[in-house]
């Protein structure tokens, strides 16, 4: 704390990411990137954009990538907007559509950003409460008074909501935005974005970060009924005109025009979490039913500390919130079939 700092720096509480390692061998299962790598024609496209120089400004208003979103999604441009990861995306949602002095809600058990954007702002917020199996109330989260946030599947717990529920929620709060973050979406049965065209108070927010393999790059997106997307334009133009950059611009639209790696890469993620689960359960855990590319596991006798403790030590980066009531789980990143095997083979010993 100092003098010089602002009531906003000072009210702040940062949020704390997983850990990136520096050590080459270890096996990093904590932040639920994708084990493989991006489409190669990213990489092609990211490399033709450097031999035209880095000189110029990128589009301000991202309009190819906008358009190739829309595309894959059955939208128009003018429903899409573009981020610097679904973090900023989230973030410029938080100051576009809740407002200081009207409550929002999310769940107890959710992404840990969503309070630290919320103390920011100065938006109050209550924390719905889970079931006892940490599947999300639905109907607590009918007539909010300021709007709801709700990842789907949720995070760090993995599950999956319908999407009947969804939209009950969505109409339910008819004079309230309803944002659904979508990060893991693709890992899942249905996304939310067949509603978008129905609903003039529905956001769904993706990332390219987990199952596009481009974590690295920073590009998540919004899509959403013109009038929410013009919102957001408006709060990005009032705060940095360019926040994607253009190596950022063509490699995003390089991913999404590889729908057939993405394809291959996704079922092999959800080919290896089943395998895993299998193995993890032999070993006696118990898993949640994962929807996305990491699986919430307890064990039923060695405590997760220790389990999370001993990982490190040989070189395998895995989750641990040290906040009831999930002190006791672990959220594991599915890796590629060779990653999940030393994983289990480290375990055996271990349990
Ligand atoms: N939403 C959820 C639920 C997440 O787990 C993450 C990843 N930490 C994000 C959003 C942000 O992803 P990114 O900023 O990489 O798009």
């Amino acid at each position: 704390m100092s003098k010089f700092w602002s009531s906003m720096a000072k009210r702040t509480e940062p949020y704390i990411p997983g850990e990136q390692v520096s050590r080459q061998d270890s096996i990093k299962l904590n932040t639920n990137e994708n084990p493989y790598p991006p489409s190669p024609a990213v990489i092609t496209a990211i490399s033709k954009e450097m031999e035209r120089g880095l000189q110029l400004y990128p589009s301000p208003t991202a309009n190819e990538l906008c358009q190739k979103i829309g595309q894959v999604y059955g939208l128009a441009p003018e429903e899409v907007f573009v981020g610097n990861g679904s973090d900023e995306v989230l973030a410029f949602s938080f100051m576009a559509f809740f407002e200081p002095g009207k409550k929002i809600r999310f769940p107890s058990v959710t992404y840990s950003f969503y309070p630290v954007y919320a103390k920011l702002f100065d938006i109050p917020f209550e924390e719905i409460p889970l079931h006892e199996d940490f599947s999300v109330p639905i109907k607590r989260f009918y007539q909010s008074e300021g709007g709801v946030i709700l990842p789907n599947p949720n995070a760090p717990t993995s599950l999956y909501k319908e999407l009947d529920q969804i939209e009950a929620i969505i109409q339910n709060n008819p004079d309230q935005v309803v944002i659904i973050d979508e990060a893991y979406i693709d890992f899942a049965s249905g996304s939310a974005i067949e509603l978008v065209a129905k609903y003039d108070n529905l956001l769904v927010i993706q990332t390219t970060s987990k199952s596009r393999s481009l974590a690295g790059l920073r590009v998540g997106f919004a899509l959403g009924n013109k009038t929410l997307i013009d919102a957001l334009v408006r709060i990005k133009d009032s705060f940095n005109s360019y926040t994607l950059d253009r190596l950022a611009l063509v490699g995003a639209k390089a991913a999404l025009e590889d729908q057939v790696y993405f394809k291959k890469t996704t079922e092999m993620i959800i080919k290896t979490r089943q395998k895993t689960s299998d193995m993890l359960t032999t070993l006696g855990f118990n898993i949640l039913p994962s929807q996305a590319n990491f699986l919430f596991v307890t064990h039923a006798t060695v405590p997760a500390e220790m389990i999370y403790g001993q990982l490190k030590e040989a070189g395998i980066i895995v989750r641990h919130f040290n906040k009831p009531p999930i002190d006791n789980y672990l959220r594991i990143t599915i890796g590629t079939d060779e990653q999940m095997g030393k994983l289990v083979e480290k375990l055996k010993e271990i349990i």
